[in-house]
């Protein structure tokens, strides 16, 4: 779960982390009230679940409160579109008004959890405020990274040794020392799965701040994380994966290829997704309708797969355990004459009554590709698109 950056920032303030000062305006009038509260100069930030906002005119200064109260017209009610986000853009409904901060130097400072190691890491670099994926690729020993074994926890040492690193010693040292300790145990305590601070900024008045914050919380970890639930802004969230919820589809998952597949249980979708790319394809998604067993269901399944722009063809590989393939078939078949998956559609039926569900579909009179097993039912699929 993704917060916005004005609910990530409440929730490292909470942990100590100095951040601007500021407050999210939904309206212009809003956002002008508070500028002038602020006295004088603020910046006006898009609340969009992206980065890059900058870059793409999400983020603005104002130099008095009626240029706030124009930025803010001109960002409330935008579609902003990110290298982030793809050409939909998110919609933007608040913007956060902040105090303008004198910038002496960006760095950069994350927290996320490393797969390979099994373990949190901190990373750190003197190159904020741009790309990081960048840095990492050209100039990878700007790149400081301490791991946090779970075995003895976080130590006050990494703190020093990543804000050393990071060039803040004197004044500074202590300061930088507490905002990094304070975000990582801000990431511990809360399950998070990222929390990023670009930039992290020295002001030319000696302050460190966070000046940005992106902060995702772990999904399977809600259920003990009850007080942060409220946060979920679902305006933010890819609809497909929002209408299968809805659905009361169990999983959805996009991906990058052109096939969409429909398939009945986990294990199957991946060896579907095997399948398909043995027969030299991609997957565009897959859909798991797990154990649901009516046409309604495989209907609105359909429906999210046949909406998806960048499906060309449908693989409908389904097992009849408890769910019966007649009931699935029967549900392809809606789908397909009420014009939901106008792609070529093959079918693959195994077990429960698959004499009789493939023999609605043949009776269908409909345009369906029926293959036996898998390989040939992805080999079908490839070749319905090429
Ligand atoms: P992002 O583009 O979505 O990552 O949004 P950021 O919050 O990181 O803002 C982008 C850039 O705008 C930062 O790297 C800063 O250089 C600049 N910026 C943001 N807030 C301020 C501010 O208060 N004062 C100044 N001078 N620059 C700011
Ligand atoms: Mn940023």
């Amino acid at each position: 779960m993704k917060l916005h950056e004005y609910q990530a920032k409440q929730l490292l303030a909470s942990y100590g982390v100095p951040v601007p000062e500021g407050r999210v305006a939904t309206t212009p009038e809003e956002a002008k009230t508070i500028a002038t509260e602020l006295g004088g100069k603020v910046v006006i930030k898009a609340q969009a679940h992206t980065g890059a906002r900058g870059k793409a005119g999400g983020v603005k200064v104002a130099e008095t409160p009626t240029d706030a109260f124009e930025i803010a017209q001109e960002i409330i009610g935008m579609q902003l579109v990110t290298k982030q986000t793809g050409p939909a853009g998110l919609p933007v409904t608040s913007v956060l008004v902040e105090e303008a901060i004198s910038i002496e130097k960006e760095l950069y400072l994350s927290v996320a959890i490393d797969g390979s190691m099994a373990m949190p890491v901190i990373i750190a670099s003197r190159e904020g405020g741009m790309d990081i994926e960048e840095v990492a690729e050209q100039r990878p020993d700007a790149i400081l990274k301490q791991y946090i074994d779970p075995a003895c926890g976080f130590q006050g040492y990494q703190a020093r040794a990543l804000a050393f690193g990071l060039g803040l010693s004197g004044e500074l040292n202590r300061p930088a020392t507490a905002l990094i300790e304070a975000v990582t145990r801000s990431f511990l305590e809360t399950d998070g799965s990222i929390a990023e601070i670009n930039p992290v900024v020295v002001t030319t008045d000696g302050r460190i701040l966070a000046a940005d914050a992106k902060f995702s919380i772990d999904d399977s970890a809600l259920f003990r994380q009850k007080n942060l639930e409220g946060l979920r802004d679902r305006s933010q969230e890819a609809d497909k994966e929002l209408e299968a919820q809805d659905a009361g589809i169990g999983n959805y998952i996009k991906l990058d290829g052109n096939i969409g597949c429909l398939v009945n249980g986990a294990g199957l979708a991946m060896s579907t997704l095997d399948a398909i790319k043995m027969a030299g394809g991609d997957a565009a998604n897959f859909l798991d309708i797990g154990t649901a067993n009516s046409p309604e269901a495989v209907v609105a399944a359909l429906k999210i797969i046949g909406t998806d722009p960048d499906v060309k063809a449908v693989l409908v590989n389904i097992f009849g355990g408890l769910a019966r393939t007649d009931i699935i078939a029967q549900g392809v078949i809606d789908a397909k004459n009420q014009g939901l998956i106008p792609q070529p559609t093959v079918v693959r039926l195994a077990g429960s009554n698959v004499n009789e569900g493939n023999e609605l579909l043949d009776n269908s009179g409909l345009d369906l590709v029926r293959a036996n097993g898998f390989a040939e039912a992805a080999k079908s699929a490839v070749s319905a698109i090429s």
